[in-house]
Protein backbone atom coordinates (compact mmCIF):
# COMPACT_ATOMS: atom_id res chain seq x y z
CA UNK A 1 0.00 0.00 0.00
CA UNK A 2 1.61 3.70 -1.05
CA UNK A 3 0.65 6.56 1.10
CA UNK A 4 0.98 8.88 -2.17
CA UNK A 5 0.17 8.35 -5.95
CA UNK A 6 1.88 11.47 -7.23
CA UNK A 7 0.96 12.11 -10.98
CA UNK A 8 4.06 13.46 -12.86
CA UNK A 9 7.25 13.64 -11.95
CA UNK A 10 7.84 17.49 -13.49
CA UNK A 11 9.03 20.01 -10.63
CA UNK A 12 5.90 19.79 -8.63
CA UNK A 13 5.48 15.91 -8.31
CA UNK A 14 9.17 15.18 -7.66
CA UNK A 15 9.49 17.85 -4.89
CA UNK A 16 6.48 16.97 -3.08
CA UNK A 17 7.87 12.82 -3.60
CA UNK A 18 10.94 14.12 -2.01
CA UNK A 19 9.17 15.94 1.39
CA UNK A 20 6.70 13.58 1.69
CA UNK A 21 9.34 10.50 1.62
CA UNK A 22 12.16 11.71 3.63
CA UNK A 23 10.60 14.20 5.64
CA UNK A 24 7.55 12.19 6.66
CA UNK A 25 8.48 8.90 6.02
CA UNK A 26 5.43 8.23 3.32
CA UNK A 27 5.50 5.28 1.08
CA UNK A 28 5.29 6.78 -2.44
CA UNK A 29 4.72 5.72 -5.86
CA UNK A 30 5.12 8.59 -8.85
CA UNK A 31 4.16 8.30 -12.18
CA UNK A 32 4.71 10.18 -15.49
CA UNK A 33 3.38 9.43 -18.88
CA UNK A 34 6.49 10.41 -20.57
CA UNK A 35 9.60 8.20 -20.85
CA UNK A 36 12.02 10.51 -18.13
CA UNK A 37 11.36 12.41 -14.99
CA UNK A 38 11.84 15.93 -14.87
CA UNK A 39 8.64 17.12 -16.65
CA UNK A 40 9.56 20.20 -18.90
CA UNK A 41 12.87 20.51 -17.24
CA UNK A 42 13.81 17.66 -18.46
CA UNK A 43 17.73 17.97 -20.22
CA UNK A 44 19.79 14.93 -21.85
CA UNK A 45 23.16 14.32 -23.76
CA UNK A 46 22.07 14.25 -27.68
CA UNK A 47 23.99 12.21 -30.36
CA UNK A 48 26.45 14.31 -30.50
CA UNK A 49 26.88 14.92 -26.73
CA UNK A 50 25.65 18.01 -26.19
CA UNK A 51 23.13 18.55 -22.99
CA UNK A 52 20.51 19.96 -24.34
CA UNK A 53 16.54 20.49 -23.22
CA UNK A 54 14.03 18.84 -24.78
CA UNK A 55 11.23 21.14 -24.25
CA UNK A 56 12.85 24.30 -24.33
CA UNK A 57 15.17 26.66 -22.83
CA UNK A 58 14.92 26.42 -18.79
CA UNK A 59 16.69 29.24 -17.00
CA UNK A 60 16.52 28.88 -13.21
CA UNK A 61 16.14 32.25 -11.38
CA UNK A 62 14.24 33.11 -8.11
CA UNK A 63 14.72 35.54 -5.31
CA UNK A 64 14.46 32.85 -3.14
CA UNK A 65 17.00 31.26 -0.71
CA UNK A 66 14.91 28.83 0.66
CA UNK A 67 13.93 27.51 -2.65
CA UNK A 68 17.41 28.20 -3.68
CA UNK A 69 18.64 26.59 -0.44
CA UNK A 70 16.05 23.50 -1.25
CA UNK A 71 17.51 22.52 -4.62
CA UNK A 72 20.57 23.12 -3.58
CA UNK A 73 20.66 19.82 -1.57
CA UNK A 74 20.38 18.24 -5.18
CA UNK A 75 22.63 19.88 -7.18
CA UNK A 76 25.84 22.07 -7.30
CA UNK A 77 25.27 25.37 -9.09
CA UNK A 78 26.94 27.12 -11.74
CA UNK A 79 26.72 31.02 -11.53
CA UNK A 80 24.77 32.09 -15.41
CA UNK A 81 23.61 35.19 -15.78
CA UNK A 82 21.21 34.93 -19.23
CA UNK A 83 20.97 37.34 -21.79
CA UNK A 84 18.28 38.14 -24.85
CA UNK A 85 18.89 39.63 -28.02
CA UNK A 86 15.92 40.99 -30.19
CA UNK A 87 16.18 41.11 -34.15
CA UNK A 88 14.44 44.11 -34.73
CA UNK A 89 14.77 46.24 -38.07
CA UNK A 90 18.00 44.04 -38.96
CA UNK A 91 19.86 44.72 -35.92
CA UNK A 92 20.49 42.54 -32.80
CA UNK A 93 20.01 44.53 -29.94
CA UNK A 94 19.05 43.63 -26.19
CA UNK A 95 15.89 42.54 -24.58
CA UNK A 96 14.58 43.71 -22.31
CA UNK A 97 14.40 47.06 -23.56
CA UNK A 98 17.47 49.48 -22.30
CA UNK A 99 19.47 52.43 -22.93
CA UNK A 100 21.63 50.51 -25.75
CA UNK A 101 18.58 48.90 -27.21
CA UNK A 102 17.36 52.53 -27.80
CA UNK A 103 20.59 54.13 -28.60
CA UNK A 104 21.54 51.24 -31.46
CA UNK A 105 17.79 50.99 -32.73
CA UNK A 106 17.54 55.65 -33.13
CA UNK A 107 21.52 55.75 -33.84
CA UNK A 108 21.28 58.09 -30.51
CA UNK A 109 23.91 58.59 -27.71
CA UNK A 110 21.64 59.16 -24.50
CA UNK A 111 22.39 58.94 -21.08
CA UNK A 112 20.17 57.11 -18.33
CA UNK A 113 18.29 60.59 -17.81
CA UNK A 114 17.41 61.38 -21.19
CA UNK A 115 16.79 57.78 -22.31
CA UNK A 116 13.91 58.29 -19.06
CA UNK A 117 12.64 61.99 -20.54
CA UNK A 118 12.60 59.85 -24.06
CA UNK A 119 10.15 57.06 -22.63
CA UNK A 120 8.39 60.08 -21.24
CA UNK A 121 7.55 61.27 -24.34
CA UNK A 122 6.49 58.57 -26.03
CA UNK A 123 4.42 56.72 -23.42
CA UNK A 124 1.07 56.40 -24.04
CA UNK A 125 -1.08 57.21 -20.45
CA UNK A 126 -3.37 54.56 -19.93
CA UNK A 127 -5.60 54.82 -16.77
CA UNK A 128 -5.56 51.48 -15.74
CA UNK A 129 -3.54 48.55 -16.92
CA UNK A 130 -5.49 46.14 -17.90
CA UNK A 131 -4.22 44.21 -20.54
CA UNK A 132 -0.54 42.92 -22.11
CA UNK A 133 -1.02 46.11 -24.64
CA UNK A 134 -1.47 48.80 -21.87
CA UNK A 135 1.95 47.40 -20.21
CA UNK A 136 3.79 48.45 -23.12
CA UNK A 137 2.66 51.46 -24.29
CA UNK A 138 2.24 53.00 -21.09
CA UNK A 139 5.59 52.66 -20.58
CA UNK A 140 7.52 53.12 -23.74
CA UNK A 141 4.68 53.88 -26.55
CA UNK A 142 3.34 52.36 -29.60
CA UNK A 143 6.18 52.00 -31.76
CA UNK A 144 8.12 50.39 -29.28
CA UNK A 145 5.09 48.14 -28.64
CA UNK A 146 4.95 47.12 -32.12
CA UNK A 147 8.47 46.69 -32.68
CA UNK A 148 8.90 44.12 -29.57
CA UNK A 149 5.99 43.15 -28.23
CA UNK A 150 3.03 42.64 -30.43
CA UNK A 151 3.88 40.56 -33.09
CA UNK A 152 6.08 38.21 -30.89
CA UNK A 153 2.78 37.74 -28.53
CA UNK A 154 0.50 37.04 -31.31
CA UNK A 155 3.07 34.27 -32.50
CA UNK A 156 3.18 32.84 -29.00
CA UNK A 157 -0.09 33.37 -28.07
CA UNK A 158 -2.33 33.43 -30.98
CA UNK A 159 -3.90 36.78 -29.19
CA UNK A 160 -3.79 39.99 -29.55
CA UNK A 161 -1.58 41.63 -26.28
CA UNK A 162 -4.85 43.45 -25.64
CA UNK A 163 -6.31 40.44 -25.06
CA UNK A 164 -3.88 38.71 -22.39
CA UNK A 165 -3.52 39.84 -19.04
CA UNK A 166 -1.11 42.27 -18.44
CA UNK A 167 0.77 39.52 -16.16
CA UNK A 168 1.73 38.44 -19.50
CA UNK A 169 3.81 41.04 -20.87
CA UNK A 170 5.10 42.45 -17.88
CA UNK A 171 7.56 39.62 -17.15
CA UNK A 172 9.34 41.33 -19.50
CA UNK A 173 10.74 45.10 -17.67
CA UNK A 174 11.71 48.33 -19.61
CA UNK A 175 15.18 49.92 -18.31
CA UNK A 176 16.81 52.99 -18.43
CA UNK A 177 20.76 51.52 -17.76
CA UNK A 178 22.61 49.34 -19.56
CA UNK A 179 21.74 46.13 -17.81
CA UNK A 180 21.22 43.88 -20.15
CA UNK A 181 20.23 40.50 -18.28
CA UNK A 182 17.08 39.10 -18.76
CA UNK A 183 15.96 38.26 -15.23
CA UNK A 184 17.36 40.45 -12.07
CA UNK A 185 16.67 38.17 -9.78
CA UNK A 186 18.88 37.33 -6.68
CA UNK A 187 19.66 33.50 -7.57
CA UNK A 188 20.80 32.78 -11.27
CA UNK A 189 22.04 29.66 -11.44
CA UNK A 190 22.17 26.66 -13.58
CA UNK A 191 22.24 23.01 -12.37
CA UNK A 192 25.90 21.73 -12.35
CA UNK A 193 24.86 18.94 -13.81
CA UNK A 194 21.83 19.60 -15.38
CA UNK A 195 18.52 19.00 -14.48
CA UNK A 196 17.89 15.10 -14.84
CA UNK A 197 20.66 14.39 -12.68
CA UNK A 198 18.98 17.23 -10.11
CA UNK A 199 16.19 15.49 -9.95
CA UNK A 200 17.54 11.91 -9.85
CA UNK A 201 18.93 12.97 -6.70
CA UNK A 202 15.57 14.57 -5.81
CA UNK A 203 13.82 11.21 -6.44
CA UNK A 204 16.87 9.02 -4.98
CA UNK A 205 15.08 7.62 -2.09
CA UNK A 206 14.43 4.19 -0.69
CA UNK A 207 10.32 4.99 0.30
CA UNK A 208 10.15 6.68 -3.62
CA UNK A 209 9.21 3.94 -6.83
CA UNK A 210 8.96 5.46 -9.92
CA UNK A 211 6.85 4.02 -12.91
CA UNK A 212 7.42 5.72 -16.05
CA UNK A 213 5.34 5.32 -19.37
CA UNK A 214 2.65 5.42 -17.27
CA UNK A 215 -0.76 7.24 -17.24
CA UNK A 216 -1.93 7.48 -13.70
CA UNK A 217 -5.68 6.32 -15.22
CA UNK A 218 -3.75 2.46 -15.55
CA UNK A 219 -2.83 2.07 -12.32
CA UNK A 220 -5.25 4.03 -10.52
CA UNK A 221 -7.67 1.70 -9.89
CA UNK A 222 -5.32 -1.06 -9.41
CA UNK A 223 -2.75 -0.34 -6.79
CA UNK A 224 -3.97 0.42 -3.25
CA UNK A 225 -3.25 4.40 -2.04
CA UNK A 226 -4.42 6.73 0.27
CA UNK A 227 -3.91 9.92 -1.66
CA UNK A 228 -3.09 11.06 -5.07
CA UNK A 229 -1.09 14.47 -5.69
CA UNK A 230 -1.70 15.51 -9.31
CA UNK A 231 -0.09 17.58 -11.29
CA UNK A 232 -1.24 17.11 -14.95
CA UNK A 233 -4.00 19.72 -16.09
CA UNK A 234 -6.80 20.00 -14.26
CA UNK A 235 -9.44 20.27 -17.27
CA UNK A 236 -8.18 16.47 -18.16
CA UNK A 237 -8.58 15.53 -14.63
CA UNK A 238 -12.21 16.16 -14.81
CA UNK A 239 -13.11 14.46 -18.01
CA UNK A 240 -13.59 18.46 -19.01
CA UNK A 241 -16.71 18.68 -17.45
CA UNK A 242 -16.49 21.97 -18.26
CA UNK A 243 -15.14 21.82 -21.85
CA UNK A 244 -11.45 22.36 -22.53
CA UNK A 245 -9.23 24.86 -20.72
CA UNK A 246 -7.02 26.62 -22.82
CA UNK A 247 -3.19 25.56 -23.01
CA UNK A 248 -0.97 26.89 -25.67
CA UNK A 249 1.72 24.66 -26.97
CA UNK A 250 5.27 24.36 -28.97
CA UNK A 251 6.99 21.99 -31.12
CA UNK A 252 10.10 22.35 -31.12
CA UNK A 253 12.93 21.97 -33.32
CA UNK A 254 16.36 20.65 -32.14
CA UNK A 255 19.21 20.82 -34.80
CA UNK A 256 23.26 20.14 -34.00
CA UNK A 257 25.51 22.52 -36.15
CA UNK A 258 28.81 21.58 -36.97
CA UNK A 259 30.33 25.07 -35.79
CA UNK A 260 32.02 25.95 -32.33
CA UNK A 261 29.23 29.09 -31.81
CA UNK A 262 25.83 29.77 -33.92
CA UNK A 263 24.46 33.44 -32.74
CA UNK A 264 25.86 35.82 -30.72
CA UNK A 265 23.52 35.75 -27.59
CA UNK A 266 22.32 32.32 -25.89
CA UNK A 267 18.48 33.30 -26.73
CA UNK A 268 17.65 35.42 -29.92
CA UNK A 269 14.02 36.56 -30.23
CA UNK A 270 12.22 37.00 -33.55
CA UNK A 271 8.97 39.30 -32.77
CA UNK A 272 8.59 40.12 -36.41
CA UNK A 273 10.02 37.55 -38.72
CA UNK A 274 9.95 33.94 -38.94
CA UNK A 275 7.13 31.26 -37.65
CA UNK A 276 9.32 30.38 -34.55
CA UNK A 277 9.61 33.39 -31.72
CA UNK A 278 13.38 32.42 -30.64
CA UNK A 279 16.34 30.43 -31.06
CA UNK A 280 18.31 29.32 -28.34
CA UNK A 281 21.38 27.64 -27.94
CA UNK A 282 22.36 25.75 -25.42
CA UNK A 283 25.80 26.03 -24.78
CA UNK A 284 25.62 29.20 -23.68
CA UNK A 285 23.15 27.61 -20.67
CA UNK A 286 25.11 24.85 -19.65
CA UNK A 287 28.91 26.05 -19.96
CA UNK A 288 29.66 23.02 -22.10
CA UNK A 289 32.69 22.80 -24.25
CA UNK A 290 31.90 21.13 -27.49
CA UNK A 291 32.96 21.63 -31.02
CA UNK A 292 30.03 21.57 -32.35
CA UNK A 293 26.71 23.29 -31.06
CA UNK A 294 22.79 22.47 -30.65
CA UNK A 295 20.40 25.48 -31.04
CA UNK A 296 16.56 25.18 -30.56
CA UNK A 297 13.53 26.80 -32.22
CA UNK A 298 10.49 27.77 -30.74
CA UNK A 299 7.78 27.20 -33.20
CA UNK A 300 3.86 28.17 -31.46
CA UNK A 301 1.01 25.98 -31.82
CA UNK A 302 -2.64 25.56 -30.49
CA UNK A 303 -2.75 21.38 -30.09
CA UNK A 304 0.20 19.06 -28.39
CA UNK A 305 1.09 18.89 -25.21
CA UNK A 306 0.14 21.84 -22.95
CA UNK A 307 2.75 24.11 -21.98
CA UNK A 308 1.59 27.60 -20.95
CA UNK A 309 -1.52 28.29 -19.27
CA UNK A 310 -3.38 31.08 -21.15
CA UNK A 311 -3.48 34.43 -18.77
CA UNK A 312 -6.87 36.07 -19.24
CA UNK A 313 -10.09 37.00 -17.69
CA UNK A 314 -12.33 34.22 -19.57
CA UNK A 315 -9.69 31.26 -18.91
CA UNK A 316 -9.57 32.20 -15.08
CA UNK A 317 -13.62 32.04 -14.99
CA UNK A 318 -13.47 28.70 -16.65
CA UNK A 319 -10.66 27.49 -14.00
CA UNK A 320 -12.50 28.67 -11.38
CA UNK A 321 -15.23 25.83 -11.98
CA UNK A 322 -12.71 23.25 -12.39
CA UNK A 323 -10.75 24.81 -8.95
CA UNK A 324 -14.23 24.50 -7.08
CA UNK A 325 -14.00 20.42 -8.29
CA UNK A 326 -10.43 20.53 -7.49
CA UNK A 327 -11.39 21.68 -3.79
CA UNK A 328 -14.24 19.01 -3.14
CA UNK A 329 -11.81 16.24 -3.77
CA UNK A 330 -10.65 15.85 -0.58
CA UNK A 331 -8.12 13.04 -1.40
CA UNK A 332 -6.40 14.59 -4.34
CA UNK A 333 -4.08 17.80 -4.21
CA UNK A 334 -3.62 19.43 -7.17
CA UNK A 335 -0.27 21.17 -7.85
CA UNK A 336 1.81 22.88 -10.50
CA UNK A 337 1.44 24.93 -13.25
CA UNK A 338 -0.86 22.69 -15.60
CA UNK A 339 -2.70 21.58 -12.33
CA UNK A 340 -3.38 25.00 -10.92
CA UNK A 341 -3.41 27.02 -14.48
CA UNK A 342 -0.77 29.21 -13.17
CA UNK A 343 1.85 31.02 -15.75
CA UNK A 344 4.44 29.94 -12.43
CA UNK A 345 8.33 29.78 -13.01
CA UNK A 346 9.80 26.38 -12.13
CA UNK A 347 10.84 28.58 -8.20
CA UNK A 348 7.23 29.27 -8.03
CA UNK A 349 6.50 25.72 -8.78
CA UNK A 350 9.14 24.91 -6.12
CA UNK A 351 7.46 27.21 -3.67
CA UNK A 352 4.09 26.04 -4.07
CA UNK A 353 4.82 22.27 -3.82
CA UNK A 354 6.94 22.92 -0.49
CA UNK A 355 3.70 25.16 1.15
CA UNK A 356 1.84 22.09 -0.33
CA UNK A 357 3.86 19.42 1.99
CA UNK A 358 3.51 22.43 4.93
CA UNK A 359 0.07 21.93 4.70
CA UNK A 360 -0.23 18.38 4.65
CA UNK A 361 2.43 17.29 7.24
CA UNK A 362 0.96 20.30 9.59
CA UNK A 363 -2.25 18.53 9.06
CA UNK A 364 -1.46 15.53 9.31
CA UNK A 365 0.26 16.36 12.28
CA UNK A 366 -2.57 17.68 14.05
CA UNK A 367 -5.15 15.47 12.91
CA UNK A 368 -4.04 11.97 14.18
CA UNK A 369 -0.34 12.35 14.30
CA UNK A 370 -0.03 9.83 12.19
CA UNK A 371 3.20 11.60 10.23
CA UNK A 372 6.65 10.39 11.63
CA UNK A 373 8.87 13.72 12.93
CA UNK A 374 10.15 15.00 10.46
CA UNK A 375 13.72 14.65 9.45
CA UNK A 376 13.87 18.47 9.26
CA UNK A 377 12.40 21.70 9.71
CA UNK A 378 9.91 22.83 6.64
CA UNK A 379 9.02 26.34 7.62
CA UNK A 380 5.50 27.23 6.23
CA UNK A 381 3.59 28.78 4.45
CA UNK A 382 5.96 29.46 2.26
CA UNK A 383 5.60 32.57 -0.52
CA UNK A 384 5.61 31.95 -3.79
CA UNK A 385 8.13 33.95 -5.49
CA UNK A 386 7.07 36.70 -7.86
CA UNK A 387 8.46 36.56 -11.19
CA UNK A 388 11.64 37.24 -12.51
CA UNK A 389 10.90 41.20 -12.31
CA UNK A 390 8.58 41.20 -9.49
CA UNK A 391 9.12 42.30 -6.19
CA UNK A 392 12.40 40.61 -4.70
CA UNK A 393 11.17 38.41 -1.81
CA UNK A 394 15.03 37.55 -0.72
CA UNK A 395 14.07 35.59 2.53
CA UNK A 396 11.03 34.43 3.89
P1 LIG B 1 5.53 19.72 -15.66
O1 LIG B 1 6.99 19.93 -15.74
O2 LIG B 1 4.69 19.97 -16.88
O3 LIG B 1 5.24 18.27 -15.12
C1 LIG B 1 3.99 17.66 -15.17
C2 LIG B 1 4.20 16.21 -15.55
O4 LIG B 1 2.94 15.51 -15.42
C3 LIG B 1 4.64 16.02 -16.99
O5 LIG B 1 5.90 15.37 -17.02
C4 LIG B 1 3.53 15.17 -17.60
O6 LIG B 1 4.02 14.19 -18.51
C5 LIG B 1 2.90 14.50 -16.40
N1 LIG B 1 1.52 14.12 -16.62
C6 LIG B 1 0.49 14.88 -17.06
N2 LIG B 1 -0.63 14.17 -17.15
C7 LIG B 1 -0.32 12.90 -16.74
C8 LIG B 1 -1.07 11.68 -16.61
N3 LIG B 1 -2.36 11.63 -16.96
N4 LIG B 1 -0.44 10.58 -16.15
C9 LIG B 1 0.89 10.62 -15.83
N5 LIG B 1 1.63 11.75 -15.95
C10 LIG B 1 1.04 12.86 -16.40
N6 LIG B 1 10.61 28.16 -15.93
C11 LIG B 1 11.69 28.82 -15.44
O7 LIG B 1 11.79 29.02 -14.23
N7 LIG B 1 12.70 29.26 -16.28
C12 LIG B 1 12.65 29.06 -17.62
O8 LIG B 1 13.57 29.46 -18.34
C13 LIG B 1 11.52 28.36 -18.16
N8 LIG B 1 11.45 28.16 -19.49
C14 LIG B 1 10.38 27.48 -19.99
C15 LIG B 1 10.34 27.25 -21.36
C16 LIG B 1 9.28 26.56 -21.92
C17 LIG B 1 9.25 26.34 -23.40
C18 LIG B 1 8.24 26.09 -21.07
C19 LIG B 1 7.07 25.34 -21.65
C20 LIG B 1 8.27 26.30 -19.71
C21 LIG B 1 9.34 27.01 -19.14
N9 LIG B 1 9.43 27.23 -17.77
C22 LIG B 1 10.51 27.92 -17.27
C23 LIG B 1 8.37 26.78 -16.83
C24 LIG B 1 8.68 25.43 -16.24
O9 LIG B 1 8.73 24.47 -17.27
C25 LIG B 1 7.57 25.05 -15.26
O10 LIG B 1 7.43 26.05 -14.26
C26 LIG B 1 7.79 23.74 -14.54
O11 LIG B 1 8.42 22.78 -15.33
C27 LIG B 1 6.46 23.22 -14.06
O12 LIG B 1 6.61 22.04 -13.34
P2 LIG B 1 5.34 21.11 -13.07
O13 LIG B 1 5.80 19.97 -12.27
O14 LIG B 1 4.21 21.94 -12.58
O15 LIG B 1 4.85 20.65 -14.53
N1 LIG C 1 7.50 39.05 -25.20
C1 LIG C 1 7.49 39.77 -26.38
N2 LIG C 1 8.67 39.96 -27.04
C2 LIG C 1 9.83 39.46 -26.59
C3 LIG C 1 9.85 38.72 -25.39
C4 LIG C 1 8.66 38.52 -24.73
O1 LIG C 1 6.43 40.21 -26.83
O2 LIG C 1 10.88 39.67 -27.25
C5 LIG C 1 6.21 38.85 -24.50
C6 LIG C 1 5.46 37.64 -25.05
O3 LIG C 1 4.07 37.86 -24.91
C7 LIG C 1 5.93 36.54 -24.13
C8 LIG C 1 5.94 37.27 -22.79
O4 LIG C 1 6.43 38.59 -23.14
O5 LIG C 1 5.06 35.44 -24.15
C9 LIG C 1 6.78 36.65 -21.71
O6 LIG C 1 8.10 36.46 -22.18
P1 LIG C 1 9.07 35.36 -21.54
O7 LIG C 1 10.39 35.49 -22.19
O8 LIG C 1 8.99 35.49 -20.07
O9 LIG C 1 8.34 34.01 -22.00
P2 LIG C 1 8.63 32.47 -21.68
O10 LIG C 1 10.11 32.33 -21.46
O11 LIG C 1 7.80 32.13 -20.48
O12 LIG C 1 8.16 31.77 -22.91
Amino acid sequence: MFDYLIVGAGFAGSVLAERLAAGSDKKVLICDRRPHIGGNAYDFYNDEGILIHKYGPHIFHTNSKDVFDYLGKFTEWREYQHRVLASVDGMLVPMPINLDTINKLYGLNLTAFEVEDFFKKIAEPVEHIKTSEDVVVSKVGRELYEKFFKNYTRKQWDLDPSELDASVTARVPTRTNRDDRYFTDVYQAMPKNGYTKMFENILDHPNIKIMLNTDYREIANQIPYREMIYTGPVDSFFNYAYGKLPYRSLEFKHETHDTEQFQTAPVVNFPNEHAFTRITEFKYLTGQDHKKTSVVYEFPQAEGDPYYPIPRKENAELYAKYKALADAETDVHFVGRLATYKYYNMDQIVAQALTTYGKIAGMKRKAAAVFSQSKEEIKVPYVIPQNGNGKAIANF
